[in-house]
């Protein structure tokens, strides 16, 4: 018997499957932990009564109190027109220093 871990996508922690959830609108997987409890429902009764589903106004990033820092680096890049892979010499160049 081999026990499956899953990551969860907002903490980055290793948790046990029954632990974690995926969210029914981004798919992102949560763990207990950062999905976010609401009106004195935990996150048991959330994954016992919903297939394993996160609802989306439980999932932080889905409710805004968590940004995804993929997204948010998209969203620079784009809001300053940067050229990524310019950035990215120059990060890189920056490490060597
Ligand atoms: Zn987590
Ligand atoms: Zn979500």
């Amino acid at each position: 018997m081999s026990v499956d871990y899953y990551s969860c996508d907002c903490c980055g922690d290793a948790r046990y499957e029954e632990y974690v959830s995926e969210c029914e609108e981004c798919g992102r997987s949560l763990c207990d932990e950062c999905i976010e409890n609401t009106e004195g429902k935990d996150w048991f009764d959330i994954i016992n009564g919903n297939g394993g589903s996160v609802p989306k106004h439980m999932c932080p990033f889905c409710n805004g109190s968590k940004i995804d820092n993929d997204e948010l680096l998209d969203y620079i890049v784009k809001k300053y027109k940067l050229n990524l892979n310019e950035e990215k010499k120059l990060f890189l160049n920056k490490e060597e220093n």
